[in-house]
């Protein structure tokens, strides 16, 4: 197959993690400080109605993989972007130069996710999938090893420095690499 990352001037990163561990805030600083473009696919989702419905059970859109892959393959294939989603096995291996997983201590996310309301089985859901490192796993099955890098979001330090890391590794990427 031909490696298409190549044609890219600009790098694509997904930003992963469970809820609540600071995506939409690692993303919107990071956006602003690299100039790359911030997609909130869970926003898009529902914008463009990329879903086939809502579940009540896990209280979320059922959303459609293909739906939002043939929506998004022209901006990807043209670079720049910043993905922001609590998954990532079925996005195009291709589309990315670097997978950030972020993560957060227990007690930490609990209260973060209490304070936006979810309801318990939600929670701790949520906090399940933190514990096992749930993301974490299914990027490393998803790509390359050397692609997906874990980062820590506790605290508003966390995310500066992460953004900060993240805009110098922006600024040295090169279409070869
Ligand atoms: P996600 O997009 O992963 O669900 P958000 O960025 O929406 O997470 O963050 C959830 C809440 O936690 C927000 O209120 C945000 O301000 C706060 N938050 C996220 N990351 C951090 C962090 N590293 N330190 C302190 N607060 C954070
Ligand atoms: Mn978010």
């Amino acid at each position: 197959m031909v490696e298409e990352s190549g044609r890219r001037k600009r790098p694509n990163i997904l930003v992963t993690g469970t809820p609540g561990t600071g995506k939409t805030t690692t993303c919107t600083a990071l956006a602003e400080a690299s100039q790359l473009r911030h997609i909130n696919v869970g926003d898009l989702v529902k914008e463009k109605n990329l879903h086939d419905g809502w579940d009540d059970e896990l209280d979320c859109y059922v959303i459609n993989e293909d739906l939002v892959c043939d929506e998004l393959e022209d901006q990807m294939e043209e670079g720049g972007n910043i993905v922001d989603y609590h998954g990532c096995d079925f996005f195009p291996e291709r589309w990315f130069d670097c997978v950030v997983v972020l993560q957060t201590d227990n007690t930490v996310l609990y209260d973060r996710l209490s304070r936006r309301g979810y309801n318990e089985s939600k929670l701790s859901n949520n906090i399940e999938c933190e514990i096992f490192q749930v993301l974490l796993e299914e990027a490393k099955e998803s790509y390359p090893e050397d692609r997906v890098v874990a980062m820590k979001s506790d605290t508003i330090e966390d995310v500066s420095r992460n953004v900060s890391t993240l805009t110098d590794w922006v600024r040295n990427w090169h279409p070869t690499s």
